[in-house]
């Protein structure tokens, strides 16, 4: 379904992005991806899957590597097709002893990142007339919780910017939609049920209920692989025209 077509998926080497890569990989996407940490393991799981698999080191907190990253990856594959933006980073406090430079990095990171990836991958997009841009908000970019003012102001932005893109291409063949999960069981999650572990004295296992119990009334995690599969639908001739959406894999937690 993807055959010949260039997937960037930013922040890919673990977690939420890793599952979108490998979901696109599946359906014959070549794949580029992008993140810290162990970045030759999840090149392997994808170049198993019979994708091509290319990786740049971008901090996305940098505008002039964002640009070489997108520049790579036009050399590389010729253009980029399909733009998943999903880097991210949280921080937990409360407004008044929030610090400024977590502030300053989650903006850069979760919010200006997508715009400066976006604003550069449009130009070859437009020329084809195809492009699937799809931004990894959360339902923290639709609803609030407290002690998470940097992240939930930069998902409620991201959401904003997911229907600016889309209108600005409306009448072409890009389309841009969020995707908002509820708790997803990744690293980024694991030190929040850490923390609630240490402070409540719960088990590892207590604390994972407990995080679950007060937002999703599915009390499941949603998954990288189902979340990959979203991706996969907006990529598809099915998804042509869903332009602008925020779309929850929440297990209920905007419902409420
Ligand atoms: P994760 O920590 O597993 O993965 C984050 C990825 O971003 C990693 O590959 C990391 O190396 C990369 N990254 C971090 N800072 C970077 C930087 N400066 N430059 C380049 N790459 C960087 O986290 P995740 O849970 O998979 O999160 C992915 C996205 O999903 C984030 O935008 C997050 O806000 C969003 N999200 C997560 C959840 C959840 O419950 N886990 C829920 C809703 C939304």
């Amino acid at each position: 379904m993807l055959k010949n077509k260039t997937a960037l998926i930013t922040g890919s080497t673990s977690g939420i992005g890793l599952g979108i890569a490998k979901a696109l990989a599946a359906k014959g996407a070549n794949i580029v991806l992008n993140g810290f940490g162990d970045t030759e393991t999840p090149q392997k799981e994808i170049a198993a899957l019979g994708a091509k698999v290319a990786y740049h080191g971008a901090d996305m907190s940098k505008p002039a590597e964002i640009e070489a990253m997108m520049a790579f990856a036009a050399e590389k594959f010729g253009q980029v097709d399909i733009l998943v933006n999903n880097a991210g980073i949280q921080h937990v406090a409360r407004i008044e002893d929030f610090p400024i430079e977590k502030w300053d990095a989650i903006m850069a990171i979760n919010l200006s990142s997508a715009f400066h990836a976006t604003r550069l991958a449009l130009p070859s997009m437009q020329k084809a007339n195809w492009g699937r841009i799809i931004n990894v908000a959360s339902v923290h970019g639709l609803v609030a919780s407290a002690e998470k003012s940097a992240y939930v102001a930069a998902k409620h932005a991201v959401v904003g910017l997911t229907k600016v893109t889309a209108l600005e291409n409306a009448t072409s063949g890009i389309t841009c939609n969020a995707i908002c999960p509820g708790w997803v069981l990744t690293p980024l999650v694991q030190k929040q049920v850490d923390a609630k572990a240490a402070t409540m004295g719960l088990s590892d296992q207590d604390a994972k209920k407990q995080l679950l119990s007060e937002k999703e009334p599915s009390l499941q995690f949603t998954t990288p692989e189902e979340l990959g599969e979203l991706a996969v639908f907006f990529c598809s001739a099915a998804g042509n025209n869903v332009r602008g959406v925020a779309w929850n894999m929440d297990g209920g937690w905007t419902a409420q």
